[in-house]
């Protein structure tokens, strides 16, 4: 438990006065996402500790650095999770980390995503100016705050500092089910079933396989499963977590792997290419050395983005190119919050 707000807020300001720019780093398991900052190292790391737990209250407040499992662990010796499933992709993930990255796991299409989930936060803008946002209650949170904005913004709009998030009852029960199906049943029965009121929290197919998870009271569960059929898991903790860790052998690709955002409901999409769907067809994983106009294109067809997630070449972009008006947009927002550049340049996108 350590406060280093005068400390990063002083790193803060002699980098506006002399124009460096900082290179913003938790426990360093997301630096392989975006591209490369070059920048004077500034370490969240020490900067931890949980400020406030009421486990009736359903929040929690923690400094950046504070490490992904010590919340996660507090909070499930109380029945409770952070609904979002993040990722860690290692031991030493940082809740500031994952917020400024806004990864989601396999429950986001039913539970919400990380975005959802930020009540509030304190965060130093790019002249070092110590700043609150939103706060401890949902109701404080109308629409589409700052902290919101945080989520996402790969430290591009700031330096969190602390975060407050709204947290959740654990599963009285859960039980995935497994059935062999082709890629355009699989993407037609998670839809049919997605709009059904089944307590569903998983929904992910292999190539092979359709693995779906059903969490909530265990009556409902009961009957869920066996409405839907199929194989129980014998381990379902672990299949999610591997899920969710890219620990599964379709992670083991070594050509670029791509991050399709995509309408749920969409075909297959017919690239040459390894794919794991998540999210119930929201979300398309490609293991695939196609050119990436031609990724993007096929994403953006079925209603979506396509991010360069992993094994990518210098020269192409992460993420997805955003339209002009969108990019000025961004500009606008970068520019207010950090008007010397100095936080993360260039870690999205050249031109922020
Ligand atoms: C249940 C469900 C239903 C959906 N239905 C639809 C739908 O009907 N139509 C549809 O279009 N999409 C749909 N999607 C996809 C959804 O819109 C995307 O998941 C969403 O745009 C991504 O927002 P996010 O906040 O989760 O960011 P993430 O996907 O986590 O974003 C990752 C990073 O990419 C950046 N990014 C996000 N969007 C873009 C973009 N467009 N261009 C460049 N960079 C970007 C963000 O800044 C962020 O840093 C659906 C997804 C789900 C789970």
């Amino acid at each position: 438990m350590c406060d280093m707000t005068v400390e990063l807020a002083e790193r803060v300001r002699t980098a506006a006065d002399s124009g460096m720019p900082l290179h913003l780093h938790g426990g360093n398991t997301k630096a392989f996402l975006g591209h490369p900052v070059r920048g004077e190292a500034l370490s969240l790391h020490d900067h931890s500790g949980v400020l406030h737990y009421e486990p009736s209250e359903l929040v929690i407040t923690a400094r950046a650095g504070t490490p992904l499992r010590e919340i996660e662990d507090l909070l499930a010796a109380e029945g409770q999770m952070l609904a979002f499933e993040p990722p860690h992709y290692g031991d030493t993930a940082t809740l500031g980390g994952t917020l400024a990255a806004g990864l989601s796991g396999p429950r986001r299409p039913w539970a919400g995503a990380a975005r959802d989930f930020m009540l509030g936060c304190r965060l130093l803008n790019g002249r070092g100016e110590d700043l609150h946002f939103g706060g401890e209650v949902m109701k404080n949170v109308a629409g589409y705050d700052l902290s919101r904005l945080q989520v996402g913004a790969h430290g591009t709009l700031g330096v969190i500092l602390e975060a407050s998030l709204k947290v959740l009852p654990r599963p009285e029960t859960e039980q995935t089910l497994v059935q062999e199906r082709s890629e355009a049943e699989a993407i037609e029965l998670m839809n049919d079933w997605g709009g059904d009121p089944l307590p569903l929290s998983g929904a992910c197919y292999d190539g092979d396989h359709l693995y779906l998870r059903l969490s909530g009271a265990e009556t409902a569960v009961k009957a869920a499963s066996r409405k839907l059929g199929g194989e129980a898991h014998p381990d379902p903790d672990r299949f999610w977590r591997r899920l969710r860790e890219q620990e599964l052998s379709f992670f083991r690709h070594q050509a670029p792997l791509w991050r399709c955002a995509v309408a749920p409901a969409s075909p297959p999409l017919g690239l040459d290419a390894a794919q794991l769907i998540d999210w119930g067809g929201g979300l398309r994983w490609l293991a695939s050395r196609q050119p990436a106009e031609r990724i993007r294109r096929q994403a953006a067809e079925a209603g979506g983005h396509a991010t360069l997630y992993r094994h990518g070449d210098e020269a192409t972009a992460r993420f997805h190119p955003l339209p002009p008006p969108m990019l000025a947009l961004h500009q606008r927002i970068k520019r207010s919050l950090d008007p010397q550049g100095i936080l993360n340049p260039g870690r999205m996108y050249p031109e922020l």
